[in-house]
């Protein structure tokens, strides 16, 4: 079955466990999920659900919000009861940013999940000088993480709430430091040593991710991840991103190498643009990345010839007159071609063609099929036409 999918260039996606965020499920084979984070004030109850709300309606399926006080873990209790009254409930997962086991607990009753930072749970005393943590110390330090975490793990297990295990590269702990280096491997275990406490205390609603700003480094870490919980049957899903990405076209860039980059292997399960933009910017991104590699198909797919000296009409006008007409499609793919040489062949099984035929001519292809040349400027109308005709046009 994956040696079909794989000849067929699809992608085989790593097996994992679904892990319920809400009404939305990550994992267990489910399409990757997009999520995002407002950055209004939690306390801004108001400011609050309206960004929440914003971003839910333009396709980001969790939505994130950060929680470092107890004033806005009690905050969340109103945000979500605004939501359901004035809105709809939406998944709400809650970043606590530090060893605030009070902050998380409470929290913990009024999201779905529960995100904490390994690194930010800190026993150590550093000395100063000291360079290595022997195997003794390492292991009381990991029992007193246990014990901290435990009534939060216990909590999110008996409401049937799920945790993201969210290790960063930039804060690992120092124990993690000395013994793996500022290293993927040291974000790995830094990540495994709390699954093991999770499971210990029959506690696997978890996601897991392992986000640094540097791409090579942010791959490397996922794939040892996979690879590592494959070995251990873990079946864990991960939520991929690129931290501190920037902003505008490379911003966008460095994402999706990364994310990209593993979704093609088969890894991630839901993933998050982080830009230094309106957070509204990072959903089209999501969405543009899994259109590109088949995994979500949620607009129009354009297939487009780059033009070159044998185009016959003006290519990226008609592209966007036609990007316009047709946009409202979702399902169909689109061929717009410069001219007949390349251009059927080369439509990638578009739904529909429009090809330059003969100066001022051009063809429309129903698949491999030339249906009809009309005169360039009916182009447009032509193909709505024959689109209609097909009985798929549904009005914008
Ligand atoms: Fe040039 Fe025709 Fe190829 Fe477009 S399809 S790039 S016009 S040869």
């Amino acid at each position: 079955e994956n040696l079909n999918a794989e000849n067929l260039g699809t992608i085989v996606r790593r097996k994992t466990r679904p892990v319920k965020i809400g009404s939305v499920t990550i994992g267990g084979g489910h399409p990757v999920v997009v999520q995002s984070m407002i950055n209004e004030d939690t306390l801004d109850i108001a400011g609050a659900v309206a960004g929440i709300r914003r971003l839910h309606e333009i396709g980001c399926e969790i939505v994130r919000v950060t929680v470092p006080s107890l004033a806005h873990a009690h905050a969340l209790a109103e945000i979500r009861a605004t939501l359901k009254q004035t809105y709809q409930d939406v998944p709400l997962v809650a970043d606590v940013h530090h060893n605030g086991m009070k902050i998380a607990l409470e929290v913990a009753k009024h999201v779905d999940k529960v995100r904490i930072n390994p690194g930010l749970y800190v026993f150590e005393k550093p000395k100063s000088g000291r360079t290595e943590y022997s195997q003794t110390e390492f292991e009381e330090i990991g029992e007193k993480i246990k014990e901290t975490l435990k009534p939060l793990v216990v909590s999110l297990r008996d409401q049937g709430k799920a945790m993201r295990i969210g290790v960063n590269h930039g804060s690992l702990a120092e124990r993690m430091l000395f013994t793996y280096g500022d290293t993927p491997q040291g974000m790995v275990e830094s990540a495994l040593e709390f699954i093991r406490i999770c499971e210990e205390l029959e506690f696997r609603n978890l996601v897991i991710s392992l986000k640094a700003s540097r791409v090579p480094v942010m791959v490397a870490a996922y794939k040892q991840m996979a690879k590592r919980m494959d070995e251990l049957g873990m079946d864990y899903p991960l939520h991929l991103g690129v931290t501190e990405a920037g902003d505008g076209e490379y911003g966008r860039i460095k994402s999706t190498a990364g994310i990209a980059t593993l979704l093609a292997q088969g890894i991630g399960d839901t993933i998050r643009v982080s830009l230094t933009e309106a957070p509204e910017k990072e959903i089209p991104v999501c969405y543009s990345i899994l259109q590109a590699l088949g995994l979500r198909k949620t607009m129009v797919e354009y297939v487009a010839c780059p033009s070159c000296g044998r185009t016959l009409f003006n290519l990226e006008e008609v592209l966007h007159k036609v990007r316009e007409a047709t946009k409202h499609l979702t399902g169909l793919d689109i061929a717009v071609m410069g001219c007949i040489v390349n251009g059927p062949g080369e439509m990638a099984d578009a739904d529909y063609g429009y090809v330059g035929k003969t100066p001022g001519m051009i063809s429309l292809y129903r698949g491999k099929e030339e249906i009809k040349r009309v005169p360039e400027n009916e182009g447009v109308e032509q193909l709505i036409a024959l689109i209609k005709s097909d009985d798929r046009w549904v009005d914008p």
